[in-house]
C-alpha cells in the first residue's frame, strides 16, 4: 500500500528531493500525479524562512498532471483525467471565501495560501487538491501541460490586478514589475482591452520580453523620470490603472502618482519588513482630494470558475503564457532548477519541469 514518490521538500534550510509515501486522497480531496510543473519566488522565499514553511514540507504550487485518486464526496472528475488547480486551494465555503476574498480563507494569515506553507504542495510525482470540487478544473484538450503550468500562479495572479482594476476599454495601465506576475499582468491588461500599456521595471532589459506580452512602452527607473514619461505618453492626464508588482515598497507611491484623477492602483505585491515598516504615500503623489484614486490589494483570485476562463484564454489563443518558460528541466533534476531560479539568472523567468 506503501508506494513511493520522489517530492522536493525543506529540509534544514535547503530543497532536497526526498521519498515520501504516494499521498491518499481523503474526504474532499482528489490525488493527482503530476505531469508537468514550475517553481517560482515564493517556493525561494519558502526555504529562505520568509514564509512560514515548517521544515519537512513538500515545496510547489504551480503543477498540473492527472486525476489518481478521487475522495469521498468530489464528483465531476475521472481517473486519468487531464487536471490543474490555482496556486492558492481556499475552502471555497467560510464567510471570507463567500464574500469573494479566498486569500484570506478561515480568517487566518496566509488563508488560502496552503501548498508549500501550511501543507505539503505539489514539487512531486503525486499531490493532493484539498477543497477538490471548488479548486480542481479539467485541462481543455487543446492546451498543452507547458501552457497549462503557468495558469495555476503565473497568470492567475498577474491577471488578478488587471481584471480587479476594472480597465476601461482602450484606457492606459502602467505595470510596475517585471517578473513572472508583473508579465503576466501584462499580458492580462493586454487582454481585457487596454489601449495602452507601459511596464516599469528597476533596470534596463528584458524590454523584448515585456513587448512580446503586450506592452507598448518598456521604462526603467534607471534611464526614465517615470512620472514625466507616463504623463506624456497620457496627454498630461496620467493612468487609469496602475498594476503595482514589483514587490518594492518605494514603488508603491510611484504607482499612486502615476494614475490619474479617479484612477485604480491593484496591489499585487505582498510588501515584507519589520512591524513598524509603512507604505508612505506622499500628499502630492494622491493629488488634491487624494484625487478620488482607488488602492486595492488584491490577492491571486482563483477557484475552477475563473481558472476554467483563464484557461479558455489559452486554448482561444488570446494569450500565450509558454513565451515566459525560459528554461526546462526533467524533475530528476528538479534541485538544479530550483538553485537556477533562486540565483535569479538573467534572463530566466520559469523554468519547465517535466515528469
Ligand atoms: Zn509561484
Ligand atoms: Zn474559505
Amino acid at each position: 500500500m506503501n508506494e513511493q514518490m520522489k517530492a522536493l521538500v525543506l529540509r534544514d534550510g535547503k530543497a532536497v528531493v526526498e521519498s515520501r509515501p504516494v499521498p491518499q486522497a481523503g474526504p474532499g480531496e482528489v490525488v493527482v500525479r503530476t505531469t508537468a510543473a514550475s517553481l517560482c519566488s515564493a517556493d525561494v522565499a519558502c526555504v529562505g524562512g520568509e514564509f512560514p514553511t515548517p521544515d519537512g514540507t513538500v515545496l510547489g504550487h504551480e503543477a498540473v498532471g492527472v486525476v489518481h485518486e478521487i475522495g469521498d464526496g468530489v464528483t465531476g472528475f475521472a481517473v486519468g483525467q487531464r487536471v490543474t488547480t490555482a496556486s492558492t486551494t481556499p475552502c471555497g465555503q467560510c464567510a471570507n471565501c463567500q464574500r469573494g476574498f479566498t486569500g484570506h480563507c478561515g480568517g487566518v494569515a496566509w488563508g488560502g495560501y496552503t501548498f508549500g506553507v501550511s501543507r505539503d504542495g505539489s514539487l512531486a510525482e503525486y499531490f493532493t487538491v484539498p477543497h477538490a470540487s471548488y479548486n480542481l478544473v479539467a485541462i481543455p484538450d487543446a492546451v498543452s501541460d507547458e501552457a497549462a503550468v503557468c495558469v495555476p500562479d503565473t497568470l492567475s495572479s498577474g491577471s488578478t490586478g488587471p481584471e480587479a482594476a476594472r480597465i476601461p476599454l482602450g484606457g492606459t495601465v502602467v505595470v510596475f514589475g517585471q517578473g513572472h506576475v508583473g508579465l503576466a499582468a501584462t499580458m492580462a491588461a493586454r487582454a481585457l482591452g487596454a489601449g495602452l500599456v507601459v511596464t516599469v521595471k528597476a533596470r534596463p532589459g528584458g524590454e523584448e520580453q515585456a513587448k512580446r506580452v503586450g506592452a507598448d512602452r518598456a521604462l526603467n527607473l534607471a534611464e526614465h523620470d517615470i512620472e514625466s514619461e507616463i504623463r506624456q505618453l497620457t496627454a498630461g492626464v496620467g493612468a487609469d490603472c496602475a498594476v503595482e508588482a514589483s514587490g518594492v515598497i518605494e514603488s508603491f507611491p510611484r504607482a499612486v502618482a502615476v494614475v490619474r484623477e479617479g484612477g485604480v492602483v491593484a496591489v499585487l505585491s505582498s510588501y515584507s519588513g519589520p512591524d513598524d515598516a509603512t507604505l508612505p504615500i506622499p500628499l502630492a503623489q494622491w493629488g488634491w482630494g487624494i484625487a478620488d484614486k482607488t488602492i486595492l490589494s488584491t490577492f491571486q483570485r482563483c477557484g475552477s470558475e475563473r481558472m476554467g476562463r483563464l484557461l479558455r484564454l489559452v486554448e482561444t489563443g488570446r494569450v500565450d503564457p509558454t513565451v515566459l518558460l525560459t528554461r526546462r528541466y526533467r524533475f530528476d533534476d528538479v534541485e538544479r532548477a530550483f538553485a537556477d531560479t533562486a540565483a535569479r539568472m538573467p534572463g530566466h523567468i520559469k523554468p519547465l519541469i517535466t515528469f
